[in-house]
């Protein structure tokens, strides 16, 4: 980080993932899985809720994106927790000279609800990312792909706070 840097920097991330046909894939959102619920396609776990968040923190750091730090065609990543992804981008944020102030996202999506365990997810995130995390749900009123219930799709934003020096 130079000199001039600024001290807060904001950064956004999006995800989305499209249901899986095989009915052995379990669906995971922000390190929860639902039970009984479709699974998305993806090479990890396809939490995009996670993936999101990942983008948001090395978006504003300036340290590239997810598939840069851990590429899908890597068979480090297949079937990977995706929530280690988060805690490595967390660290090489942090890494880089910056502290996470918050995070804030919205998953959009038709089901399964979120509210029954939207406090978990936040405590689970938070826990990871070293730093508060909201998560929001919006349905997507049936128009277009999520509202067909085809995937998932999730918005992310973070802000960072630079380390004193
Ligand atoms: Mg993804």
């Amino acid at each position: 980080m130079s000199a001039l840097a600024p001290r807060l920097r904001i950064g956004q991330g999006f995800d989305v993932h499209p249901f899986s046909p095989d009915p052995s894939r379990p669906l995971v959102l922000g390190g929860i899985v639902f039970d009984g619920h479709a699974g998305l396609v993806g090479h990890s776990d396809a939490d995009a809720v996670a993936h999101a968040i990942t983008d948001a923190l090395l978006g504003a750091a300036g340290l590239g994106d997810i598939g840069h730090h851990f590429p899908d065609t890597d068979p480090t990543w297949k079937g990977a927790d995706s929530l280690s992804l988060l805690a490595a981008a967390s660290a090489l944020v942090r890494a880089d000279g910056w502290s996470i102030a918050n995070v804030d996202c919205t998953v959009v999506l038709e089901a399964p609800k979120l509210a029954p365990v939207r406090e978990a997810m936040q405590d689970r995130l938070g826990a990871v990312v070293g730093a508060p995390v909201s998560v929001k749900a919006k349905r997507a009123e049936k128009l277009g792909a999520i509202g067909r219930s085809e995937g998932i799709a999730c918005f992310a934003v973070a802000l960072l706070v630079a380390e004193a020096t």
